[in-house]
């Protein structure tokens, strides 16, 4: 039996598996003869999968595959033909209309050559930063923090922390359910190492009943609870003024205002939703333990002061002077698994290739080094304002690449409008099933998990192989490969890649050349440069920054240890929140309406694409369930197992837009309820929670705030 060593393809976990067959022979390797085991020698999960994970063969079978090109018609179509007319719509739009009446829009589940190919295509040759991914809706408000704290988006800790730390604090993260590999690790170090672990989540989630403190707080809490603890620390003598001095700047302005929250620890615990002694135990753990690990999600990016509420927990970690050390600090748990590879290379709209900015030396290097004029001159569209300029018609041209946005983006109705009234848009997918498939005038078939190649970084900076062991069906193609033969036939030099290895060794090359123009970032891969064939092949995971090919293989990697950022001054940064230290919400206390929060289940996976097909998957929620407290429903005179539709609190005038079943939850608040964000039409019969919500986002990640928005159930 001969094994294949891959990573999964679906959380920020990042964990390695081990595909065996008992054919000898890969070529048309039969699933009957496949087995997938969790690959022991990875770092990130030692042999350990989730239920998601353990099923990953399962997600090959499924219903309908994408085997050849295709027209809207129907009509198959070859590559030559498809790859002509997309180089012929797209030059032509610019031509007609300028360079930003143009789009990508991608998705965590590319591959980091994919990632590179799509942005130097956009940003070096079409001159337009119109290039957003699905990473927006799920990380983009810890990327801006991180910015504006350390200079550069790097989380500065790794997953060995967790059996450093004394104290762990998970904050909107239900990580038993989202990160289950990673849970499981906390566990284990709460038995082994007698490891205190904190929750503050307002629902009493599976996460928060492991906890040994709970902090229900009030949703939107979460900014004022970690402002009021940097004025607690610095009112109680705790803060490093040491450190503060030495590696920081903006202390002062930003600590006095912290105080004037934390001079009122009574007014405070209420603001928040606590009692004063619950505060109180909460703040002073950070006074009695050396060694503090805070780890958020979703439940602070998705929120209209995601930013500011990242920043106000690094604040408190800067002021001890707990950056990069072991065991301690701000850790950002990251939602898919190449959230972060497509970050590198520039996957955010908002900035370029190897974590550089817009400025003209940034511009001028990157131009210099693919040989072309000028790279875009400025920022391009995020997410939500992307999909609002193809509903403008300033967007004309769009281009789709494993991801499902009428489903996953707020007020999908719009978006789907948006890809209908869209005069070109093309999607690439595994199957032609999605919801956003239907839009597509072309539609592409990709290569999934099990046959493409490349690389993905996980949640603590760990670059893994990502390796092919089923032969491609039908015309299936990776996608830096469907690119780089639309920028051929659109005349472009530089794309004429041999093969995933070919890319990656461009970008390490890139990466090399940024380190040394600005030696103060942090991301670095000049080690890659010169992977031969095999030694890509082989790349064994490893945490960047890796500066020579003998880091290969580092693990357990701290960055910003010296106090030396990646700042301009070179000095950490404490950032004030901009204005409310609390998110306003629509919600007025009436019982007719409810809080609701959209979130994942444990055994589902974004739109269900890959999921949805597989029954032991399916078993454990079958149909789209809310939860409601018992009291709630008394109040709105409905009952566990009812069906109720759910519609917009805000817009009366809107038509209520999900389905779902009640099911009684004594852990949910009085005010709040909870639905999984996965369901679509594809599944139920009703649209998916996110797809009404409305589409206000965070004023400076532009990530879309999907929690606690206020909405009005229905009986049915
Ligand atoms: Fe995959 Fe995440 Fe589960 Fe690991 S924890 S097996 S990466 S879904």
């Amino acid at each position: 039996m001969s094994a294949i060593q891959s990573s999964c393809a679906y959380c920020g976990v990042g964990c390695g598996v081990s595909v065996a067959s008992t054919q000898a022979d890969w070529e048309n390797v039969d699933r009957a003869n496949l087995t997938l085991t969790g690959d022991i020698n990875h770092p990130a999960n030692h042999g350990h999968l989730c239920a998601k994970g353990e099923r990953l063969l399962d997600s090959l079978t499924q219903p309908n595959v994408l085997r050849y090109p295709m027209m809207r018609s129907g009509k198959p179509i070859n590559w030559d033909d498809a790859s002509s007319l997309i180089a012929d719509k797209f030059a032509n739009t610019i031509a007609e209309f300028g360079p930003d009446s143009v789009a990508l829009y991608l998705s965590g589940q590319l591959l980091t050559e994919d990632y590179y190919v799509a942005n130097k295509f956009a940003k070096g040759y079409l001159k337009t930063a119109n290039v957003d991914t699905n990473s927006r809706l799920c990380m983009s408000s810890a990327v801006s923090a991180m910015q504006r704290a350390f200079g550069e988006d790097v989380v500065p800790g790794c997953y060995d922390d967790i059996e450093h730390a004394e104290v762990i604090v998970l904050i909107g993260a239900n990580t038993a359910w989202t990160h289950p590999v990673l849970f499981q690790r906390i566990l284990a170090a709460k038995k082994a190492n007698n490891t205190r672990l904190v929750v503050i989540d307002p629902v009493t989630t599976a996460t928060a009943k492991q906890a040994d403190l709970h902090l229900a707080i009030t949703p939107g809490a979460d900014l004022a609870l970690f402002h009021g603890l940097l004025g607690y620390l610095a009112d109680n003598g705790h803060v490093n003024h040491g450190y503060i001095k030495a590696h920081t700047e903006g202390f002062d302005t930003v600590v006095s205002h912290a105080k004037q929250l934390s001079s009122g620890l009574t007014d405070l615990a209420q603001q928040v939703g606590l009692t004063e002694q619950a505060l109180k135990q909460f703040y002073q753990l950070f006074i009695q333990h050396k060694a503090i690990l805070t780890a958020s999600c979703q439940g602070v990016n998705q929120s209209v002061i995601g930013t500011d509420t990242t920043n106000a927990i690094i604040n408190c970690h800067l002021a001890l002077g707990h950056i990069g050390q072991a065991g301690c600090g701000f850790f950002s748990l990251t939602g898919q698994p190449n959230a972060m590879g497509g970050r590198e290379v520039g996957g955010l709209a908002t900035q370029l290739a190897c974590h550089m900015g817009f400025s003209q030396p940034e511009r001028e290097l990157l131009a210099n080094f693919w040989q072309v004029d000028m790279v875009a001159d400025t920022k391009g569209l995020a997410a939500v304002d992307m999909f609002d300029a193809v509903a403008d018609g300033k967007i004309k041209a769009i281009w789709i690449m494993g991801t499902n946005p009428v489903v996953s983006l707020p007020n999908s109705q719009k978006i789907a409008k948006a890809l209908t009234d869209c005069p070109f848009v093309v999607v690439s997918e595994i199957s032609p099933d999605s919801d956003t498939a239907k839009y597509a005038d072309i539609l592409l078939p990709a290569q999934g998990w099990s046959e493409k190649c490349g690389t993905v970084t996980n949640s603590e900076r760990t670059i893994s192989r990502q390796r092919g062991f089923i032969t491609p069906k039908g015309q299936s193609k990776a996608d830096w490969w469907a690119i780089s033969l639309v920028a051929q036939k659109m005349g472009f030099q530089g794309f004429e890649f041999d093969n995933s290895a070919s890319v990656f060794r461009e970008f390490s090359a890139l990466s090399a050349k940024v380190k040394q123009a600005f030696p103060n970032k942090m991301f670095d891969l000049s080690g890659l440069t010169n992977l031969s064939q095999q030694e890509y092949d082989n790349l064994l995971p490893t945490q960047w920054p890796i500066a020579s090919a003998e880091l290969i293989g580092q693990q357990g990697l701290r960055v910003f240890s010296d106090g030396v950022f990646a700042t301009s001054s070179g000095k950490g940064q404490f950032i004030s929140p901009a204005k409310s230290v609390t998110q306003v919400t629509d919600y007025d206390g009436k019982h007719a309406s409810v809080l609701l929060n959209s979130g994942r289940s444990r055994d589902q996976w974004h739109t269900m694409t890959r999921t949805g097909h597989i029954a032991s998957l399916r078993a454990s929620i079958p149909e789209p369930v809310i939860q409601l407290h018992p009291n709630k429903l008394a109040s709105l005179s409905i009952a566990d197992g009812d069906l109720v539709t759910i519609g917009s609190a805000t817009d009366k005038a809107s038509s209520p837009f999900a389905l779902a079943r009640v099911a009684v939850d004594q852990d949910m608040p009085f005010e709040m309820a909870m639905m999984s964000m996965h369901w679509s039409e594809q599944f139920s019969l009703g649209k998916g929670v996110n797809q009404y919500l409305d589409s206000r986002v965070d004023p400076v990640s532009q990530q879309p705030g999907f929690k606690c928005q206020d909405v009005v159930l229905q009986p049915v």
